[in-house]
């Protein structure tokens, strides 16, 4: 049985009823397509974390992930997730937080501050100045690269409180993003958002899969092939694909 619940929304004059999908205890929205998340983050929800979801967050979730994700935005960004909601009768897209932040930009572009953390200093200086070239006037708060000191985290958050923007952009990989994001909302509130490795993507110093293995849902196929290390976060995989097909997710 669907585990489900309705999220009323003020949408304009109409209200937007969403249900949020139980699968493993995350209560993920099935999104149709990225228009309507981007209608739900401006309907009321921009002070959350929006958390990308896939079979490795889902089958071996960190302590109290679940928590954080309940109490925010966890989206399908795996084809794994995608196939759970759908073994639940639930049609959602997939939706990919390496492309998704790049349309967050393009929505808010106009009257909104940005801030962006994480990977390394080259990759992130190089994001922001491909941001500043393709999107004209863009409004950038303040950034700063994923490798500080533990000494130098309080300055970072007392950055963001003093800065106050309106999106922060996060990329630590996961679960530290996600517990970066919640000690930086504690303290401001703002949308945030986890990108794990999506400034490599934007700047190039990391390919996605081609056309082809993303139309086919094969990009984490791709990922292992480029990446062999991750063979043993990947691993698990085939236990959640077990418990996909055994209906027990
Ligand atoms: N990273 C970082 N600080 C750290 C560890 C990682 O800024 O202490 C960055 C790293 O440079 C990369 C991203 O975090 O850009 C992690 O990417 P990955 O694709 O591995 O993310 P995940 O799959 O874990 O979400």
């Amino acid at each position: 049985m669907i585990d489900s619940f309705k999220t009323q929304v003020k949408y304009e004059s109409r209200e937007l009823m969403i249900k949020r999908v139980n699968v493993n205890g995350f209560k993920i929205f099935p999104f149709k397509n990225k228009r309507e998340f981007l209608d739900y983050i401006k309907s009321g929800h921009l002070d959350n974390i929006l958390v990308a979801l896939n079979a490795e967050k889902i089958i071996r979730p960190h302590q109290s992930l679940r928590k954080l994700v309940n109490c925010n935005i966890g989206y399908p960004d795996g084809v794994g997730a995608v196939y759970a909601l759908r073994r639940k009768g639930i049609k959602a897209d997939k939706i990919a937080g390496s492309e998704f932040w790049l349309d967050i930009i393009q929505e808010f572009n106009s009257d909104k501050t940005f801030y962006f953390v994480g990977s390394r200093k080259e990759v992130i200086e190089q994001t922001v100045d491909k941001l500043k070239e393709e999107f004209r006037g863009i409004k950038i708060a303040g950034f700063r690269d994923g490798y500080y000191e533990e000494s130098e985290y309080p300055a970072l958050l007392n950055d963001i409180q003093q800065k106050r923007p309106d999106i922060v952009f996060v990329a630590l990989g996961s679960p530290k993003q996600e517990y970066v994001m919640k000690e930086m909302q504690e303290r401001h509130k703002a949308l945030y958002m986890g990108l794990g490795g999506s400034f490599d993507v934007y700047t190039r110093h990391v390919q996605r899969a081609p056309k082809f293995w993303i139309d086919n849902h094969l990009e984490w196929a791709y990922r292992l092939f480029k990446q062999p290390k991750r063979i043993f976060r990947q691993a698990h995989l085939l236990k959640f694909v077990y418990l996909l097909l055994m209906k027990r997710l």
